[in-house]
């Protein structure tokens, strides 16, 4: 059968200095009692919680989760109905002691979180777990950090998502680590209410893991096919030469057109407005509602190069994805597709190329022309695009079901 990962995956990783990301180079195994502490637990439920790193007591009786903050970890599950050594499996992102120069307890350094990394996932590989708890930075960062190719920003960013990671086929529920909420003043209860909701969300029954389908990206060249298509909705996504079309020479490279969650039509933009026609036709037809992730952006430029409005749209799922929930960060596709559907990177490739040459200036162009220039540039181009459409549509589809299952008052 295969497993979680490919071979490259679990297979040693180099640092960019050239050195291996194994014990040797990591280290902390030699001056703890209790070197590469094994997984804790019974596993009964299915459940894994990823930790820190041991600290003293846990380091002296070799077992995961022994101290203070284990304590209340423990207390806080068992009012969730959940044993911590009975239902789950205890590891920890960093499996050897840290300790300072005066041999007390310090935190684990990313690089040796990054050393530890391939035995979080054996042993996720070994137990394959419904359920990942992942309790405070380090345990974000061991198993999102090296797959997470955007600014990865800490807990409060990932705390309370539950997300179908699709490489991991397990529920990763991030939320703070209990050391924060021990050194929390007894006066102010809010981050501890947070910390038992996350759990409570993390752990409830009757989770069903989202199976991932593939959706059908299809490359069109002649446009007059979308006359005699029965669009009723549409997710129009563009790839640009810039973020904003107002410099001379700025073009929409290529257009996406998502008609379903799971179809969409992709196509280079043809030179000619004769050829671009069918596309004007269909987003200026009121009886066709329209739907986006910032939306402004496709406005924008439909105004400006192909000069028409984009008219009756209907829903920004980036607007949405704000009023859900107002921290910062949160809102880009990317992140938005990762913890609704737990496809962490569609975009990194060609992302890279999509990148102004000029931070300071917003109508700067990027290098998306060079990059068609290079072998499967188009397509890969076209794809990318695809996916895009086709993650906005399948996110307004959950949020609007969101919506209608909201308790509103009117
Ligand atoms: S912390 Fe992990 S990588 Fe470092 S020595 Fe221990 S088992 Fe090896």
């Amino acid at each position: 059968m295969e497993g979680f990962f490919s071979k490259k995956e679990i297979d040693t990783i180099t640092r960019p200095d050239g050195k291996p990301l194994t014990c040797i180079t990591c280290g902390l195994y030699k001056d703890c009692k209790s070197p590469r502490m094994q997984p804790f637990g019974n596993f009964k439920r299915g459940i894994m919680v990823i930790g820190e790193a041991p600290v003293k007591i846990d380091d002296d009786e070799g077992k995961p989760f022994q101290g203070k903050t284990g304590k209340l970890l423990q207390r806080t599950l068992r009012k969730l109905g959940v044993d911590l050594f009975e239902d789950c499996v205890s590891i920890n992102a960093c499996n050897c002691r840290p300790m300072d120069s005066k041999g007390n307890n310090r935190p684990p350094e990313n690089i040796e979180v990054d050393c530890c990394r391939k035995r979080v996932l054996t042993t996720i590989e070994k137990y394959k777990p419904k359920v990942i708890v992942l309790l405070g930075n380090m345990a974000v960062y061991s198993l999102i950090g090296h797959r997470w190719k955007g600014k990865l920003d800490g807990i409060t960013k990932w705390r309370g998502w539950a997300i179908p990671d699709q490489d991991l086929q397990a529920w990763l529920c991030p939320t703070f680590h209990p050391s924060f909420i021990e050194r929390q003043d007894d006066r102010n209860r809010v981050a501890e209410v947070i910390w038992e909701k996350d759990l409570f969300n993390s752990l409830r029954e009757g989770m069903i893991f989202p199976k991932y389908k593939e959706p059908e990206i299809e490359i069109i060249k002649d446009l007059s096919i979308l006359r005699k298509h029965p669009f009723k909705v549409v997710v129009p996504d563009f790839e640009t030469t810039g973020i904003k079309p107002h410099m001379v020479g700025h073009k929409i490279v290529c257009c996406s057109l998502a008609d379903t969650p799971d179809h969409t039509f992709v196509f280079m933009m043809p030179e000619k407005r004769v050829d671009r026609l069918p596309l004007v036709e269909l987003f200026t037809n009121p009886k066709v509602e329209k739907r986006g992730h910032n939306i402004k952006f496709e406005q924008l430029w439909a105004l400006n190069v192909l000069r028409c409005e984009i008219v009756n749209w209907t829903w920004d799922s980036m607007l949405a994805a704000h009023v859900f929930d107002n921290r910062p960060g949160i809102t880009n596709l990317a992140f938005q597709t990762y913890v609704n559907f737990g496809i962490i990177d569609y975009k990194s490739e060609v992302g890279a190329w999509l990148k102004s040459t000029d931070d300071k200036n917003a109508n700067a162009f990027n290098r998306i022309l060079e990059f068609i220039q290079r072998p499967e540039g188009p397509k890969k181009l076209l794809n990318y695009c695809g996916y895009d459409a086709i993650n906005e549509f399948r996110l307004s589809e959950l949020q609007m079901k969101e919506v209608e299952n909201l308790d509103l008052p009117f």
